[in-house]
């Protein structure tokens, strides 16, 4: 499965969602860079510059990283993709993979979110580096929802992202509607495309639209 989006839409908020309710890995790849910015790879020293501006990493890099994780055993039966494909070149590697494998995309979920709603949305936005929730702090913050998973919410890392000021953030719309948005018209010919309104809609509410998409019982796949 495939979540598209700009970002704001809330495919992060989403894909952790749905890969808890599927039971299936979630890979975002800007999880993944994050994660090597911190414990200061050299996969995250070459990944930074590009995050910190809110560029996109070059395929070369996101290829060879997603081509390794989809290659573990636990994605066996499934995953949720968040923020992979990002270019047409990324998504014609990831049909390489697939046809590799004998599998093929479920579903495609496009997140479509006003502009406006993107900007008040990043700026308040905060994750959790342990377990990866995604909190508001105007509309959902960690004090009021608690830890999902149930620990001590005072003594989980919550953190605001490098990359979700104005600036960056105006700088990442650019990126996506240059880059990304023409993924939509190369995944409206595989028939698994589906849209998503996710504009003044609060996460619970988007994901029963999501459910409604992949069904009760999900794309699950028994092994
Ligand atoms: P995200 O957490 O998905 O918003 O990603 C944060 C940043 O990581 C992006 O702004 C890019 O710099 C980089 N990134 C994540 N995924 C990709 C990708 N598939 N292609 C290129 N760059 C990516």
């Amino acid at each position: 499965m495939v979540l598209l989006g700009a970002p704001g839409a809330g495919k992060g908020t989403q894909a952790y969602e749905l890969a808890r309710f599927l039971d299936a890995p979630h890979i975002s790849t800007g999880d993944i860079f994050r994660e090597n910015l911190r414990n200061k790879t050299e996969l995250g020293q070459r990944a930074e510059a590009y995050m910190n501006s809110g560029q996109l990493v070059p395929d070369s890099l996101v290829v060879e990283i997603v081509r390794d994780r989809l290659a573990q055993p636990d994605c066996q039966n499934g995953y949720v993709l968040d923020g992979f494909p990002r270019s047409v070149g990324q998504a014609e590697a990831l049909d390489a993979f697939l046809e590799e494998r004998g599998e093929q995309l479920d579903h495609v979920i496009q997140f479509d979110v006003d502009e406006e709603e993107i900007i008040s949305r990043l700026t308040a936005r905060r994750s959790c580096v342990d377990c990866g929730a995604i909190f508001n702090m105007r509309t959902d913050p960690p004090e009021e929802r608690g830890c999902p998973e149930g620990r001590d919410i005072s003594t989980c890392d919550i953190v605001q992202r490098s990359d979700d000021t104005e600036e960056t953030v105006r700088e990442r719309i650019r990126v996506y509607r240059e880059s990304t948005q023409p993924l939509l018209d190369y995944y409206a010919l595989t028939g698994v495309l589906s849209v998503v309104d996710s504009s003044g809609a609060g996460p619970a509410e988007v994901f029963e639209r999501v459910k409604a998409i992949v069904g009760a019982d999900g794309a699950k796949k028994t092994p």
